[in-house]
């Protein structure tokens, strides 16, 4: 069972895959799988099996050839001798008169000396009634064949009726195995006077078998082991002996006196080849031989080429294993290739899931943030409308804190006029006498004063008319300088009431303002008349009234040296209605107002602590193009 972590899904229960159910089919695949196995293994070995049985029958054929055509030269080297020897005429002459001592003795030297040159193991001669007179071994003795008599054996009979005979046995003289050629000798009449035997030794060829990979097994007829490069194996019968089978044998007492016993044998087929099973000698085991088998019909003889199935066995054994291991091997690496698969699905459903699970989230956030955004766009036009509703309340405030201002100016302002009417009145009346006096000089002087006291009123009645008017929507550029000689008038009154000094501190060459003429001059009357209220009563009654330009700004800054703004509440003195003036002396709006139309003109206003006393520093743009009309 595989499990997501559960991280991945933090909403419900973690992401789970359904459990794997080995369930009917997959034990029926199971059994198949082994069943094909099984089936595999088996053919494998089966075929590794008859591939080593029929490598192993061609090396023994191979063998076998080149056996039997050794045989078969070897004696057919020496099937002429017999013949040959006949002919000659010093063996005519000896049958013809056997008691010929001196011919005896020549005959028998000449064939020791034949005997030796072609290497075979005796050449003997008879009479017809089987009695030899004269042999290659005549020197040996008792053991010589001299004297005895081979009438029993069939080549003799065979030569005696005139043909050529052959015959292979142990020899009863000298108890050594071979093949007997032999031919007759024929008299001066024409008739058969004797017969010419030649025996050749088989050792030397079984010699040449031992030590092989293979057996080598000469038969008779009678399935009698004759040659054999196993030696225990010799005179055993390879047939099931018959009672027929050993008479036969024992009449031409091929194997004179040896031993005649049977060696148990089996003879069967094993993938595909011939095996002989042969039990061992000591009957405690068996041995499978494969077989190959050929009849030598002029010999009489079958020779049988024996390889060890064991060998064999083992090859195709080892070979199965190869099998098994490689099939391991693949079987492990499909193993892994399966387990690779399922671990790279269990990934990619994973990366699906975890994908759709983000998707997921994404999309309820997003949904989430469209809400979200729904209420802010919602709670932003709501807020404009309030912006706007502010700003129609500050603009209607701003012209109540005009009229505010209006009302205070008026008491101040008839004083203003009365005093200059007052005066006019003076100087007119004074005028008038003078002129009754003739005194026309000083009466003018008088007329002068009169005149600069009508300007003056009707440079209040002009900034009367500014305060009051609407301000311009946006605003202009406007020169500091050209504003402050009529703020000081306006503030003049309060200046003088409250014993203040104001003193102004700005250069020629000040760029012009970006901002509209009568709602500065108002920024700067508020900040003027706190001042002169904050310094009422004060040892110190200056305030000073400074501008330098900052970069693309400029900074007018109102400096008095009354008790400051205490910090506790720096932070609400901007706020509409905040005053810490008593009943009917302030309406807390003039801060609230200054700092809108500052805000209007795209600057900012700010109160700091100055030593002692307060500073307000009002910064406005310097205006676009120098030169336009405020
Ligand atoms: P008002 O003058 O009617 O009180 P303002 O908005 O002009 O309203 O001022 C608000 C408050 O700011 C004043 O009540 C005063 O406490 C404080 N204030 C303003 N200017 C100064 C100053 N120069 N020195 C000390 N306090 C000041």
């Amino acid at each position: 069972m595989s499990v997501i972590p559960a991280r991945l899904g933090q909403s419900g229960t973690p992401f789970r895959f359904a459990p794997r159910a080995i369930g009917r089919g997959r034990l029926w695949l199971a059994l198949a799988l082994a069943a094909l196995l099984g089936l595999v293994l088996w053919t494998g070995a089966s075929l590794a099996y008859r591939h080593y049985h029929a490598a192993g029958f061609a090396r023994a054929e191979t063998a076998l050839r080149l056996t039997v055509n050794a045989l078969q030269a070897d004696l057919a080297r020496h099937e002429v001798v017999p013949q040959l020897v006949g002919d000659l005429d010093m063996l005519q002459r000896l049958v013809a008169d056997p008691g010929d001592a001196a011919l005896r003795q020549a005959t028998n030297l000449w064939l020791e000396e034949e005997n030796a040159a072609i290497g075979a193991s005796d050449i003997y001669v008879m009479l017809p009634d089987g009695e030899t007179i004269a042999a290659s071994n005549h020197r040996l003795g008792p053991g010589s064949f001299v004297g005895k008599n081979f009438s029993y054996r069939p080549y003799f009979s065979d030569a005696m009726n005139g043909g050529p005979g052959r015959f292979y046995g142990i020899g009863t003289t000298s108890g050594v195995r071979g093949y007997f050629f032999s031919a007759p000798v024929l008299g001066r009449s024409g008739r058969i006077a004797g017969v010419v035997a030649v025996k050749v030794g088989v050792d030397r060829i079984e010699q040449s078998w031992r030590g092989g990979e293979h057996r080598v097994v000469v038969t008779d007829p009678e399935g009698r082991v004759f040659m054999s490069s196993e030696p225990s194996w010799l005179y055993r019968s390879l047939e099931p002996p018959t009672e027929e089978r050993l008479a036969r044998t024992l009449s031409t007492r091929r194997y004179a006196d040896a031993a005649l016993r049977d060696l148990p044998m089996d003879r069967r087929q094993s993938f595909g080849v011939p095996v002989f099973r042969v039990t061992d000698p000591d009957g405690k085991g068996t041995h499978d031989y494969i077989a190959a088998s050929e009849t030598m019909p002029k010999a009489g003889w079958t020779v049988h080429v024996l390889l060890d199935a064991a060998n064999l066995r083992q090859e195709a054994r080892m070979a199965v294993g190869s099998l098994v291991l490689l099939l391991c091997a693949a079987a492990f690496g499909a193993l892994v290739l399966v387990q690779r698969r399922r671990q790279a699905t269990e990934r990619i459903a994973m990366q699906r899931f975890a994908r759709a699970e983000l998707e997921r989230r994404v999309e309820a956030r997003t949904a989430d943030l469209a809400l979200v955004n729904d209420r802010l766009e919602r709670e932003v036009a709501e807020r404009r409308a309030t912006e706007r509703e502010l700003r129609a309340a500050q603009a209607s405030l701003v012209q109540v804190g005009k009229l505010a201002a209006l009302g205070q100016m008026s008491a101040a302002l008839s004083h203003e006029i009365n005093q200059p009417l007052a005066a006019a009145r003076n100087y007119a009346d004074s005028a008038a006498i003078l002129i009754e006096r003739g005194d026309t000089a000083r009466a003018r002087d008088n007329i002068l004063q009169i005149l600069s006291l009508v300007d003056r009123m009707s440079a209040i009645g002009r900034h009367l008319r500014d305060a009051a008017a609407k301000p311009p929507s946006e605003p202009g550029g406007v020169a500091l300088q050209s504003l402050l000689a009529e703020t000081q008038t306006i503030v003049a009154a309060r200046l003088a009431s409250s014993g203040a000094d104001l003193r102004i501190d700005v250069p020629a060459g000040l760029p012009r303002l970006r901002a509209g003429p009568t709602r500065l001059q108002q920024v700067l009357v508020n900040l003027i008349t706190n001042a002169a209220d904050a310094v009422e009563g004060l040892p110190e009654r200056r305030i000073t009234l400074s501008a330098r330009q900052e970069g693309g700004f400029v900074a007018i800054r109102v400096r008095d040296h009354g008790p400051g703004v205490p910090p506790a509440i720096a932070e609400r003195i901007f706020d509409p209605f905040f005053t810490t003036k008593g009943m009917g002396a302030g309406l807390g709006l003039g801060l609230s107002i200054s700092a809108n139309i500052v805000r209007d003109f795209g600057g900012t206003i700010a109160c700091r602590a100055a030593g002692p006393g307060a500073e307000f520093c009002v910064r406005l743009p310097v205006a676009p193009t120098v030169g336009s009309a405020a």
